[in-house]
């Protein structure tokens, strides 16, 4: 299976040279060339391509290109591997703001290559023999699979299977895995004497008459003329077992048959390999695979069973026994180090770091990596909270000292240090201990990285702020406490209000009207969000359902934000049948927007509902879109969307960022050639709003036009030729 790798990038003409360089390189070309994206930024176009490219077809492109039409070739790309890719590549022109360098952006598709096709008359089904490798069971069921489907392929011959997997690699005896009817006994010894001949390396087809007298008169006997055997090879010399054929008379395989039985060996050493690793990795479940330190799994394990003990060993007043403390530590910037430097570095940092906090471990202490950059040590019987801290003072530090990178530069990490006292009286879980540790965590962030913060009264009170305005926001719904404001979008061309975007505000009593940023996380880390959502889509419905008509005609989209969640909960599409029937809303009056920042996992399990609402006739939109993040597969599976949103922190650099200012023009061109509509969110200035208008955007929402408002508000807005502030219209 080859994965659908795509990549885009999007290059500058430099005007009066003619020259072009890449000013956007997404992650998915620099993967399939295999150079950093940074690399590659200010080089010529033509550094991605390969080095055979004819003069040409890059002219073809160029003048098909200069004359605003798409080109779409065939070609290939250079990699930091040597070898070439073949891609499809579309180019097209972007428009470009007046005092602004042409651009233009290509798509690349790679292509598969082409399988070469099997030679001889039995053309062999590969796929069917990989089957077999996917059949479940024990690696034996898979060998016995294999070699029920080699029989069948095989016009006579029976095929039996021996592997030497479980034993050392230069002892001849075999476990037999499948006998074919022959003696087990017989079978054996004539395995081990092919394993001790010189050749078992290669195939080969063997006259009964030739083999030892004893195993010889047997098989005559069995019926059976000709053996050929196959090795399962790995490595060119490794033999791992022989699949053997027991034929009644042909003396040699034909070439076609000696392919499969070719396939078949090659088959089980693939089923062998994985059954290794699968051992393997039962075995190293509960432990991390690079730095051999105890996992989440196995520490939080560790942890129950110590907070356990601490409860048996008595009341908190017997002693110090009953106290354990627990600390986590988080290397900071772990993940911008990592995409800096590589995993490589990466993974140097990861275990000086492991290596560092055990050297400093006190007997008794347990360490364990509990997360990508986390470490977690407990330790039992830590008199106080003093006593606890110098020990986490010693954690931080010791991972402080210079750590040497692959290329001999030195560097230095920090750790945010998080401390949590469980006393023998507490009624916790583990997970309720690494909660808090993390929270304890958050505040060293907080308080500038590379410190020591404890888990102690303030954030607990902050931990119940949080959890109390969980518990506000359960009846906030209820209570009618939520309501929706309306923020006007507007046709770039004319001004006029097409249609408003629904979003959510909380008037909470005592704390005034707060805005989503206080509490949708909350709402998503809770599930409140699918109570929250309902009610907006209600909301929205019955509110769409009184909208005034105006007297230019047509009628408005109302959008409303969707999360991931949302999307993928049964609830959703009931909610929406429901209030679309109940408030008799035309579908094609409610919009939805889904944020581009979502996991394509969360976007794959969403993709059904997304379906089902674009075929309902709602307005589907791509919420926060910047080239920068999405890649095309993305957009690909986003296949029934209508709208692409581009995202306020790309409207906000047009014009005076070179970079946003390609990435805006470059999604506005993309969008076209999909076949989505462009809507700018964020427009603050006129300047930017006239960018726009340049640059083909359809349509635009922002603080310029509007602010989000109340619904009688927006109902005047709706009825205004344009909101464009000083338009002639
Ligand atoms: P969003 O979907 O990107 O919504 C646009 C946000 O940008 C709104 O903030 C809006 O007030 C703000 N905005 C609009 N124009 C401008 C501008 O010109 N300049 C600046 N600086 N900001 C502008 P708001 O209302 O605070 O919403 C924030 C986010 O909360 C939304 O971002 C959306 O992701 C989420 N949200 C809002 N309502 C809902 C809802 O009902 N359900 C869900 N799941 N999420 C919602
Ligand atoms: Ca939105
Ligand atoms: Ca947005």
């Amino acid at each position: 299976m080859t994965s659908p790798l795509d990549g885009l990038m999007v290059s500058a003409v430099d005007p009066g040279s003619d020259s072009a360089h890449l000013v956007y390189v997404s992650e998915g070309l620099a993967d399939i060339v295999g150079s950093p994206a940074t690399a590659l930024l200010g080089q010529p176009p033509e550094a991605l391509f390969a080095n055979g490219t004819p003069v040409e077809q890059l002219d073809a492109v160029a003048s098909l290109v200069a004359a605003g039409r798409q080109a779409a070739v065939l070609m290939a790309l250079r990699t930091s591997s040597g070898i070439d890719r073949p891609v499809h590549a579309t180019f097209l022109a972007v428009p470009s703001l007046s005092d602004g360098w042409p651009l233009y952006l290509a798509m690349f598709r790679v292509v598969d290559k082409p399988d070469a096709a099997p030679a001889g008359d039995a053309v062999i089904d590969q796929t069917e023999l990989f089957d077999a490798l996917a059949h479940p069971g024990s690696l034996d069921d898979v060998i016995v699979h294999l070699a029920e489907r080699a029989e069948s392929f095989l016009d006579s011959g029976r095929v039996a299977m021996g592997l030497a997997y479980a034993h050392q690699p230069t002892s001849t005896s075999f476990d037999l895995v499948r006998t074919a009817g022959l003696k087990p006994a017989i079978l054996s010894e004539f395995f081990a004497s092919w394993r001790s001949s010189e050749d078992c390396c290669s195939s080969s087809a063997l006259p009964v008459a030739s083999l030892p007298l004893e195993i010889a008169i047997e098989f005559q006997n069995a019926g059976i003329d000709s053996i050929w055997v196959t090795p399962m090879v790995r490595n060119e010399d490794e033999v791992l077992g022989a699949v053997a054929v027991a034929h009644p008379d042909r003396s040699t395989p034909t070439q076609a048959e000696q392919q499969l039985l070719n396939a078949v060996a090659h088959l089980a050493v693939v089923a062998m390999d994985r059954s290794r690793r699968e051992a393997d990795l039962a075995l190293r479940a509960l432990h991390d695979p690079l730095t051999g330190l105890p996992n989440r799994d196995l520490m939080s394990d560790r942890l129950d069973q110590l907070i356990d003990l601490s409860k048996r060993v008595g009341p908190r007043s017997t002693g110090d026994n009953g106290v354990l403390s627990v600390v986590l530590v988080d290397i900071d910037r772990f993940k911008a180090f990592n995409e800096r430097h590589g995993p490589a570095d990466g993974d140097r940092v990861l275990l000086q770091t492991a290596q560092r906090l055990r050297s400093v471990l006190r007997a008794g202490d347990t360490i364990g990596r509990v997360g990508p950059d986390k470490f977690l040590v407990v330790c039992p019987g830590r008199r106080d909270e003093a006593d606890a801290f110098a020990s986490a003072e010693e954690l931080r530090s010791v991972v402080l000292s210079p750590i040497q990178l692959t290329n001999g530069d030195d560097v230095i990490v920090t750790a945010s240090v998080g401390v949590v006292m469980v006393h023998n009286d507490d009624e916790l879980t583990s997970n309720a201990v690494m909660s808090n540790a993390e929270s304890a965590v958050d505040a060293a962030h907080e308080g500038g990285r590379d410190q020591v913060a404890v888990f102690d009264a303030e954030l607990r009170r902050q931990l119940a702020a949080r959890h109390e305005l969980e518990a506000a926001l359960k009846d906030a719904i209820a209570d009618d406490e939520l309501f929706l404001l309306y923020q006007p979008i507007i046709d770039v061309a004319t001004g006029s209000m097409t249609g408003a975007e629904a979003l959510v505000r909380w008037d909470r009593p005592g704390h005034g009207v707060l805005p989503p940023a206080l509490f949708i996380d909350i709402a998503e880390d809770s599930g409140l969000i699918i109570e929250m959502g309902n009610w907006v889509i209600r909301e929205a419905c019955r509110q769409i359902a009184d909208w005034p008509e105006r007297l230019a005609g047509g009628r408005p989209t109302v959008s409303v934000n969707l999360s991931a969640r949302q999307l993928s909960h049964p609830s959703l599409m009931p909610t929406v049948t429901e209030a679309l029937d109940y408030f008799a809303v035309d579908p094609t009056s409610v919009g939805f927007e889904v944020t581009e920042s979502m996991k394509v996992e969360d976007l794959e399990r969403a993709s059904a509902s997304l379906v089902e609402l674009a075929a309902l006739g709602c307005h589907l939109s791509i919420d926060d879109f910047g080239i920068g993040y999405a890649t095309l597969d993305y957009l690909r599976r986003f296949h029934m969307a209508h709208t692409l949103k581009i995202d306020r922190s790309f409207v906000d650099g047009l014009g005076s960022n070179r970079e946003d200012t390609a990435i805006v023009s470059a999604s506005i061109t993309l969008a076209e050639s999909l076949g989505l509509t462009v809507v700018a969110e964020g427009v603050e200035t006129v300047e930017q709003l006239e960018y726009l208008h340049q640059l083909g955007a359809d349509y635009a929402q922002g603080y310029l036009l509007s602010k989000p408002v109340e619904l009688d508000d927006a109902h005047l807005l709706w009825h205004r030729a344009t909101l464009i502030p000083g338009s002639a219209f």
